[in-house]
């Protein structure tokens, strides 16, 4: 029987050994890489394009999910009632409805359906991969993101006529909390006299108006919160960037124009002509097409978009287990913004054609037998912050690969010798 430290000293020799007659085996940092200098330029790798604007280059890539994390938009809900109350659901029930009425819009975007329109299309069915996340501001703690307000000026919608005031901002000036950062939802009653006219439709409706969006229709009708998830996430598909489908150009080949029928029925058009795109007016909008995920993904990626400023930033803090590994052969020609370490084993090549961010303290490890080529691409930490650089990795003779062309750079690297010393 051996004591444990016996036991430590036997392993330990036997380290020594390994060490001595295989000192191929082990990997070593033989470079730390933080500015472009210390990158050789490649003769025969070219210039990535201007493809990094491509919504198609935003698609997400199904055999690897992890290279799109889901981003999460920050919401919160509105409910406007009347001073007497008798307008809109109180707190009691404002809390549960909103509450249900998130988790069904976020159920909705997890489970994309196939496009009705062209018939016979075969769009692929890709994953939104955006959630929402109802979110609380700084001094509003205990509403936790779903408020009540009573207003008898301002707790009214009405789409039409002479009172029309859809379009009117008075409501989210007054009430609106974190509108830089966080989507507000304000669920707006019918004007009670709009309500008793025979000729103004008492249905759903809803309008988006910059970082806001109003839903009408919503306590009047008395259905249930799961009957809103589709207008809602109309709603928001405006605001993350997309345009209605049926009448338009909205910058996708994969939205065919149509007459916009609420749902197939027996009379033509609307019995072979009916969509369920998100963003045409239908009973359905539950069907996202590759083109709307990549606007959507592409606009998010935008620095300085509307987009992105109402995202929970989780790619500003590193989170070791969305290290993503690379073991094929690659290309982003969309922007990333990671939320882990990038790892390229043996045998992986990874291209980066645009921006990607590495978060902070972050670190990109290339392996010997692994390749990391940048085309005009900027590698950098997008919160302000830094990170660790490019750790080229090798075993005896084989090292990691890294080569650079076109307008490459490389930003917000702590100083090598900081990194090397830790
Ligand atoms: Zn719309």
């Amino acid at each position: 029987m051996y004591t444990i430290h016996q036991l430590q000293i036997k392993q330990f020799i036997g380290f020594l050994i390994l060490l001595f007659a295989f000192p191929g085996c082990t990997e070593k940092i033989s470079q730390v890489i933080g500015s472009l200098d210390q990158i050789a330029p490649s003769q025969t790798l070219q210039t990535g394009g201007d493809d990094c604007s491509a919504y198609t280059s935003y698609s997400p890539d199904t055999t690897h999910l992890d290279h799109t994390p889901v981003k999460y938009i920050r919401v919160n809900v509105h409910f406007m009632n009347s001073s007497d109350s008798s307008k809109n659901y109180n707190y009691h029930r404002a809390r549960p409805f909103g509450e249900k009425l998130i988790a069904a819009a976020n159920q909705h975007l997890t489970d994309n359906q196939k496009m009705a329109l062209p018939r016979g299309n075969t769009t692929p069915i890709l994953p939104t991969r955006y959630q929402y996340k109802i979110s609380t501001s700084t001094g509003y703690e205990e509403n936790r993101g779903i408020y009540c307000h009573y207003d008898d000026d301002l707790y009214w919608f009405v789409s039409r006529g002479r009172n029309k005031n859809n379009y009117d901002r008075h409501v989210i000036k007054k009430y609106s909390i974190g509108l830089d950062s966080i989507i507000n939802i304000f669920v707006v009653p019918h004007h009670p006299d709009s309500v008793v006219s025979e000729s103004y439709a008492v249905t759903s409706a809803g309008i988006a108006l910059g970082n806001a969006i109003k839903i009408a229709g919503v306590f009047e009708t008395r259905k249930s919160a799961r009957a809103f998830r589709g207008l809602l996430n109309h709603e928001v598909g405006h605001v993350l960037g997309l345009r209605h489908t049926w009448n338009a150009n909205d910058g996708c080949d994969d939205t065919p124009r149509n007459p916009n029928c609420w749902m197939t029925t027996d009379q033509a058009p609307c019995d072979t002509a009916a969509s369920n795109n998100l963003m045409d007016y239908n009973k359905h909008q539950n069907a996202w097409t590759p083109c709307q995920i990549g606007k959507i993904q592409f606009n998010m990626s935008r620095e300085s978009s509307r987009a992105r400023r109402v995202l929970d930033p989780l790619w500003c803090q590193l989170d070791p287990k969305k290290t993503i590994t690379i073991r094929d052969s690659i290309v982003w020609s969309g922007a990333k913004d990671l939320e882990g370490n990038l790892e390229i084993e043996e045998g992986g090549v990874l291209t980066v054609n645009c921006r990607l961010s590495i978060p902070p303290h972050g670190e990109i490890t290339v392996a010997p037998g692994g390749k990391l080529l940048l085309r005009d691409a900027l590698v950098h930490n997008a919160c302000g912050k830094t990170w660790n650089g490019i750790k080229v990795l090798t075993r005896g003779k084989h090292a990691g690969q890294v080569r650079q062309s076109g307008n490459t750079v490389i930003e917000n690297v702590v100083v090598a010798d900081q990194v090397m010393s830790q």
